[in-house]
């Protein structure tokens, strides 16, 4: 977990105290990142262990701010066992643009995720985020924040550290398109093979 959170420090994905990081614990709880560390320091004293409740399991360390969002997400999706919330800039640009990444542009992009969608504004680190979030989580791994920030998540902490990273590679690429003229959309011939390939390689469907 002190690696991802390295790796999102590394990356620029985050800065300062920004972002946060948790995993559900295989007996039950969570372990998640403390308040107020930057995650290019973290280390094992900085992180939470927390009952299956969200209660932090000694007194003493904070969990991050945004710990309703992650507990959310568990409960909603039991598939899911880690969290990773981050402020990646280019990501964060279209979030605070009010643009969703929810254009057929990418091919492994639309493999990975379907579409990414942009969740709308509410107060960071109130109960208003999970609510805002709520329409996206079931169908979803990468959500767009509205003016905040990006959250992924997946079956363990290298999946939604991954899917950061994807998500603010796209995001670069598309901006970067826009600088060249804009993206060429994909066809719907052209989608439409590209979910043929997806059931066939993959065994799923492109959810949009
Ligand atoms: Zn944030």
């Amino acid at each position: 977990m002190a690696d991802v959170c390295h790796r999102l420090y590394d990356r620029g994905l985050v800065t300062a105290t920004d972002g946060n990081v948790s995993a559900r614990l295989p007996g039950g709880g969570f372990v998640a990142t403390r308040s107020g560390v930057n995650k290019g320091m973290v280390t094992g004293k900085d992180l939470v262990r927390l009952t299956a409740e969200g209660e932090p399991e000694s007194k003493g360390k904070r969990p991050s701010t945004e710990l309703d969002m992650h507990l959310f997400i568990y409960r909603m999706r039991p598939d899911v066992n880690a969290v990773v919330h981050a402020h990646p800039p280019y990501a964060t640009a279209f979030a605070a643009a009010g643009v969703a990444l929810d254009q057929p542009v990418l091919p492994e992009i639309l493999v990975t995720f379907g579409t990414i969608p942009l969740a709308p504004y509410a107060t960071p680190s109130t109960p208003d985020v999970a609510q805002s979030i709520a329409p996206f989580v079931g169908t979803h791994t990468a959500i767009l924040l509205a003016n905040h920030g990006v959250v992924t998540y997946g079956s363990d902490l290298i999946d939604a550290y991954f899917r950061m990273e994807k998500v603010e590679h796209a995001a670069t690429i598309i901006f970067r398109a826009g600088l060249l003229g804009g993206v060429r959309n994909l066809t719907g011939e052209e989608l439409n093979r590209l979910r043929d390939a997806s059931r066939r390689n993959y065994g799923k469907d492109i959810s949009t």
